[in-house]
């Protein structure tokens, strides 16, 4: 706190990371950075130890220089990732130590490095394990096969009939509370750049899929989702074992949009789960951890703020965007707090965060430590 009479300003990030595996596909050990071309690679590079680093670096250069603009408090997590539910709890037995005017994050990506852009809104998150039980104990194949339920052929087809011709979700319900979007609306989303030829070459695809009647911006940005992101059961080791297995598990994600809600989208995936299960097993629903979805305005001092530092900085104005991830603690922050957030990160989907070889330009490194104090500057005002 250098002045009260100033704006405060709450930096908020995390320093905990995705699992690293498989950890045979990375060039180098993940927990030791190395910098190649122009790049630093490590697990957490981008998400999100290096743009933490960056706002501590921004902070070091504004003290050095005597030009703190503004009051700061840094609040940096270790649970981003599984969910926050513990800074959760604490924001809310803590309000006393969060007095601000502004969240202000760098979790989040621009188009390019010379499209700049600031995400406008983030999905939300419901994310579930699922357990099918067939018989009490792994059986013969070949006594048992072809007279008994096999929970992995069952839990493909459950999950199978989850998404109909259209890839549209088909849980009873699921749409209900979807916000939608004006054609207006629409057609701005639309306009970011974006090539749908890049996007392909870079993943290595012939085409991509999803929700019929949308873009791939839109599939992203504005609509909701579900994603098997595991599937195991049986026998999958060396050699052969014929079992007709006794469980199969999946995980599953479900991505958020407004004004969707986690409690409401876990209970009716669980409820239509255990619905549309054939008597011949049992089905248990696990919920993990979820997060709400948020819009971020950009008709808010903070956002207008992030914009000019931005424009300063890149020399063009950014671009608003909906981001496809969830950061499952900035609906809280506004519900228990009131402060709005706002998205000002330097990432690139290119980044890999969250895959083998995550890295982080030097270029975005810098910009960023560059913008920070631009952005707590014009916050003064
Ligand atoms: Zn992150």
């Amino acid at each position: 706190m250098i002045d009260p009479k100033l704006p405060t300003v709450i930096v908020y990030g995390h320093y905990d990371v995705q699992p690293v595996d498989p950890l045979n596909l990375w060039d180098n050990p993940p927990f030791e950075p190395v910098i190649k071309d122009g790049k630093i690679y490590a697990r957490g590079a981008c998400d999100d130890k290096g743009q933490v680093y960056m706002h501590v670096k921004a902070f070091e250069l504004m003290m050095k220089t005597n030009s703190l603009a503004c009051n700061v408090r840094f609040m940096i997590e270790g649970e981003e990732e599984v969910g926050s539910n513990n800074l959760g709890t604490w924001v809310k037995e803590n309000k006393h130590r969060l007095k601000g005017d502004v969240i202000l994050i760098s979790d989040t990506s621009i188009i390019a490095n010379d499209i700049p852009s600031i995400e406008a809104g983030l999905r939300g998150l419901s994310y579930v394990e699922v357990e099918v039980t067939g018989p009490n104990r792994d059986l013969h194949s070949g006594v048992y096969g072809g007279a008994v339920g096999n929970p992995i052929q069952v839990l493909c087809k459950m999950i199978d009939s989850l998404k109909d011709e259209n890839n549209h979700i088909t849980i009873p319900g699921f749409y209900d509370q979807v916000l939608e979007l004006s054609k207006e609306e629409r057609a701005e989303l639309n306009k970011t750049p974006f090539s749908l030829d890049e996007y392909k070459k870079d993943l290595k695809v012939d085409d991509v899929m999803g929700e019929a009647g949308y873009t791939t911006l839109e599939r992203t940005g504005i609509r909701p989702t579900l994603e098997l992101n595991g599937i195991w059961g049986g026998y999958t080791g060396e050699g052969s074992k014929t079992v007709l297995p006794s469980k199969a598990f999946a995980k599953i994600s479900m991505r958020l949009v407004p004004n969707q809600t986690t409690d409401n989208i876990t209970k009716i995936f669980s409820d239509h789960f255990k619905k549309i299960a054939p008597k011949s097993v049992k089905v248990e629903v696990r919920p993990h951890h979820g997060g709400e979805p948020v819009v971020t305005p950009t008709d808010s001092v903070a956002y207008k703020a992030a914009a000019k530092a931005i424009e300063t900085t890149f020399g063009k104005k950014p671009i608003p965007t909906r981001g496809g991830g969830s950061i499952p603690i900035v609906a809280l922050f506004e519900k228990e707090l009131g402060l709005k957030s706002v998205l000002m990160g330097f990432g690139l989907d290119s980044d890999l965060i969250h895959s083998p070889n995550e890295h982080y330009g030097i270029f975005n490194y810098m910009k960023g430590i560059e913008t920070i104090p631009v952005f707590f500057g014009i916050s003064r005002r």
